[in-house]
């Protein structure tokens, strides 16, 4: 897989720029504090498909219980792995890059965390926050968490979610927070299918060729080595850029002050 961070910040440009389109109609944010709020949840959630192994990074998000979760995540994605194998899929021992890299868990999962906002409010969308910034955390200062350890993360985590729940309107616009979990699930398998792992993206439901359980990649000549000169001196950069622009650029009244500097600008010229 690529590295934590470039899983993190890709799936902050892809919650940031979710955010900008998904109309208010279908419960796309409102504010500033509602598009944060989505992207952040999308940057932590690029990293919840990798929690189905307690080799991972994430598993260490919140101690013992992000491990426990991880390993009952393991066991149950062998077992649906198990029950829905096709005839020439291979035999497996464990279940990473199974169930949670595929698309019906990322619609799944949107779905659920969509449910849960629409029925409890602002304390859905903070918690989903506060779980999803631990995983974030673990990806974009993977080497402050070694360090700090996880009572420092989830405490910063905390934190930050705490001070959201100020911060947020209270008049709870964007009910589609659920729609920033899913991408983010799949902006991860992406970012898998990149390196020269593949992921079972459309398994189990479309079989091809006697599996189920196939996996999408790119070819090898286009793949990248994750980790490797082109994601740490191009693709992370790039990324940090982008994400930094459309944040700014989220701000209320940004998009309002640049349009008339660009109108005074023309005015005079
Ligand atoms: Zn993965």
């Amino acid at each position: 897989m690529v590295m934590g961070a470039t899983h993190a910040v890709s799936g902050a440009v892809a919650g940031l720029l979710a955010a900008q389109v998904l109309p208010p109609e279908w419960g796309g944010p409102t504010s500033t504090a509602e598009v944060f709020t989505f992207a952040g949840v999308c940057a932590g959630a690029a990293l919840l498909p990798d929690l189905d192994t307690t080799q991972s990074t994430v598993a260490r998000s919140f101690g013992p219980l992000s491990w426990v979760l991880a390993k009952v995540v393991d066991e149950v994605s062998l077992w649906y792995y198990r029950l829905t194998r096709g005839k020439r899929d291979p035999k497996r021992n464990g279940g990473h890059r199974t169930l949670t890299h595929t698309a019906l868990f990322a619609i799944a999962i949107s779905a659920g965390v969509s449910a849960l906002v629409t029925a409890f409010g602002r304390g859905a969308v903070i918690g989903t926050l506060f779980l999803t910034l631990g995983l974030a955390l673990r990806g974009l200062a993977g080497g402050w968490a070694k360090r700090s350890g996880w009572i420092a993360v989830t405490l910063v985590a905390g934190v930050l979610a705490a001070l959201t729940w100020t911060w947020y309107p209270d008049e709870i616009g964007s009910r589609a927070l659920g729609v920033a979990v899913g991408l983010g699930c799949a902006v991860h398998c992406l970012g898998d299918a990149i390196t020269k792992e593949g992921v079972p993206f459309l398994a189990p439901l479309v079989p091809w060729s006697g599996k189920r359980w196939w996996e999408l990649q790119l070819p090898s000549w286009l793949s990248i080595r994750a980790g490797g000169t082109f994601e740490r001196a191009f693709l992370g950069p790039v990324l940090t850029l982008v994400a930094g622009a459309l944040a700014v650029w989220s701000l209320d009244g940004v998009p309002e002050a640049v349009n008339d500097a660009l109108v005074q600008f023309g005015a005079l010229s």
